[in-house]
């Protein structure tokens, strides 16, 4: 069997057009913004978020690399990791491509959503996460 499987379900969507976003949630009681949605708001408690779709245009606000798996990861080693901001100032922890000690990267770059390959799991499927890249 082959093909391509998502990490973990219901992280992202992909539109018709190909654009991608964050499956986040927007609290009607605090206004915050989170990611990955929730039933109740990470921030205040409130239940019930609106599930809303952010991205796929980002800015780069922390990145390294990283050269030893964490528990559970099975992708190659090294890859960059950091964290974005999205255009409505929720940040977001997530593996980057091209973000290593020689790509020249700064702090506020304009980074763009994409999709990633991990691994193959025990049916040969590449297993996908999102990731974001300088755009
Ligand atoms: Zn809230």
């Amino acid at each position: 069997m082959s093909g391509r499987v998502a990490v973990r379900d219901g992280l992202w969507r992909e539109d018709r057009d190909g654009t991608l976003t964050l499956v986040c949630g927007h609290c009607h009681e605090c206004s915050k913004h989170h990611f990955p949605a929730m039933g109740n708001c990470p921030h205040c408690g409130a239940a019930g978020p609106a599930e809303t779709h952010l991205g796929p245009a980002a800015t780069l606000w922390a990145w390294t690399t990283v050269a030893v798996a964490p528990p559970g990861y099975e992708g190659p080693l090294p890859y960059d990791f950091g964290i974005v901001e999205l255009a409505e100032g929720l940040r977001v922890v997530t593996v980057l491509e091209d973000c290593g000690p020689d790509s020249g990267v700064h702090f506020g770059d304009p980074m763009e959503m994409v999709l990633h390959d991990l691994h193959r799991d025990g049916d040969g499927r590449t297993v996908v996460t999102w990731a974001f890249r300088p755009r």
